[in-house]
Formats: structure tokens, C-alpha cells, sequence
């Protein structure tokens, strides 16, 4: 244990440049790439890489409630089930819910259920998952925000996408989006999830101390990723829902003109007496 702590104080995680163990800077997020509508079987879902982080979000809804005593009268209810993969980090993880992924479950179905329009479907719910494949530190920002575009996916009403991302402290400096080893050795990890049109937010947590100038500087960094992480989602979204000519063309493809080999045009001895 002395040794673990003893290495943590030594490990530099900002080199002389000011720049990050993988190279970047403060205020840089780790690559981003979004799919949408990867499952046939879900009503909507999106596929996210996030730097070493790849999570899945499946959404059924909205649907009627099942035990139906949970059933909401006035509301659908808005659930999620967010879970690690056990070949998603590096020791195995036991199979099954745990207090972190219960909480985790909990708070990214809070920030839903203040964004989609529940009172238009009385008796329902909506039910997320949120499958972690692989881990890096801000699976529950980057579940968050395939979530959203999952629910976009699947039609669900909603008065805006949320996107989430997470700021802390290492080595004594506020930075953007850490990754494990920041995670690990850093000093404090505070994940954000923002509407971005009227910059409301609908996430926060925070793990480890940072003080309030700090805490600013982080909400801040916080906010101005979640607009870059917005646009991508947007992107995505596009991406799955235009068509272009040929998109259409590929779908039916134009009739071939009705003339023969010959250059003729068919006449009728050319069909049987019933027609074609
Ligand atoms: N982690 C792990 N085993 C676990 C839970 C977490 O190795 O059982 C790792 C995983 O890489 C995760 C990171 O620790 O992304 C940080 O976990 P945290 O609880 O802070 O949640 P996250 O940052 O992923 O939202």
C-alpha cells in the first residue's frame, strides 16, 4: 500500500510543457466518434468510442411499464441500466449490478427524466442500457452521451440531447476529460452532463476536492466540451437520417427502359394472353 502511494506521489502526469501523459493539453478531449442506429432490434441505439472507452446505448420506448405497479398514471418512467462488460477494464469485473453501477444507473436516469416529455406517455416507460465494452475513465459521461443520441434515435420526445463530460484536478491543475491513469493518481474527477441550448444541468458529482476557483475553472472547461461533444452528436444523428440521391437510387433502382436487346419496342405477341 505504502509503495502504491509512495509511486502516486513520484508519477509526474504533467510533463515541463504542460502537457498530459498521452500528450494533450488542459482543455483537450480524448477522441470522439459516434454511431447511430447500430441495433436492429432496439428502437434506437448509438455505438460511442470515447479515447480508450467503448460503450453501447440500447433504448426501448416508450413502452408499457411491466411489474405494472411501478406504472406512473400521470408520467413515463424513465430507467437505466448502465453495466461493465467483465472484459471491459483490466482485472476482470464480476458479472452483475454493484453499489457503483446501481449509482451510476440511478443519477444517468435522473438526467433523463428532466429532459424527455414523460408526461406525454402516461402508464410507460422508457428503459435505457448502457453496455461499458471498454473502459478508461468516463464511462458514465460517454454512456450519458450515446444514451442521448440512443433516445434521438429512438424518437423518444425530448426537449434537448444531453451531452456529458467529466473535468478534474491532477497535479495540482484543472484539466479536461482524465483518463484512467488521471483518474487513479489525480487528485479529484467531477463529471458534468449539460443541455447544452439552455445550459441547464442535469449531472454532477463530484469525487475528490477541488476548491470553488477550481470547481469554476472545471464547470467551465466542462461546459465548452459539452458544446463540442453536442455537435458530434448532431453529426451522428445526421449522418443516420439523411438520405442523399444516392441513398434512393441504391434502395429501388431506376426500371430499365421497356425496349428490346434489338432496339425495338416490345409488341403484343411479345407478353401471353393474359398480359404480363
Ligand atoms: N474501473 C475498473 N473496475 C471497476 C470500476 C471502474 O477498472 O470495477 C475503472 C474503469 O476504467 C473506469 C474507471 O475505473 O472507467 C473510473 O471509474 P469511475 O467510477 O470514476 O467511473 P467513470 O469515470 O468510468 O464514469
Amino acid at each position: 500500500m505504502e509503495d502504491i502511494e509512495h509511486f502516486a506521489k513520484a508519477m509526474k502526469l504533467i510533463d515541463a510543457d504542460g502537457r498530459r501523459l498521452d500528450g494533450r493539453k488542459f482543455n483537450e478531449l480524448r477522441p470522439i466518434r459516434i454511431e447511430a442506429g447500430v441495433l436492429r432490434r432496439a428502437d434506437g441505439s448509438a455505438y460511442m468510442e470515447w479515447g480508450g472507452n467503448k460503450v453501447l446505448a440500447a433504448v426501448y420506448g416508450p413502452r408499457e411499464a411491466h411489474p405494472r405497479h411501478l406504472q406512473d398514471p400521470a408520467r413515463a418512467l424513465v430507467q437505466c441500466r448502465y453495466n461493465m462488460a467483465p472484459f471491459s477494464v483490466t482485472d476482470r469485473k464480476r458479472p452483475g449490478p454493484d453499489r457503483r453501477s446501481v449509482e451510476i444507473s440511478k443519477v444517468i436516469s435522473e438526467a433523463f427524466s428532466s429532459v424527455v416529455f414523460a408526461e406525454q406517455f402516461p402508464r410507460t416507460s422508457v428503459d435505457i442500457f448502457i453496455e461499458v465494452l471498454q473502459a478508461d475513465a468516463g464511462t458514465r459521461c460517454a454512456g450519458l452521451t450515446a444514451a442521448s443520441v440512443a433516445l434521438a434515435d429512438a424518437g423518444v420526445p425530448m426537449r434537448d440531447l444531453v451531452a456529458s463530460c467529466a473535468s478534474g484536478k491532477i497535479d495540482g491543475v484543472v484539466c479536461l476529460d482524465l483518463n484512467k491513469d488521471e483518474d487513479n493518481f489525480g487528485d479529484a474527477d467531477c463529471p458534468t452532463a449539460v443541455v447544452p441550448r439552455t445550459g441547464e444541468i442535469v449531472l454532477l458529482q463530484m469525487d475528490g476536492h477541488l476548491t470553488s476557483d477550481e470547481f469554476e475553472k472545471a464547470m467551465d472547461l466542462s461546459i465548452d466540451a459539452a458544446r463540442r461533444i453536442y455537435d458530434l452528436q448532431r453529426d451522428a444523428l445526421r449522418r443516420r437520417y439523411s438520405v442523399t440521391l444516392e441513398d434512393i437510387l441504391k434502395e429501388s433502382p431506376p426500371v430499365p427502359s421497356p425496349m428490346q436487346p434489338e432496339g425495338r419496342l416490345p409488341s403484343e405477341d411479345d407478353f401471353g394472353p393474359e398480359g404480363i
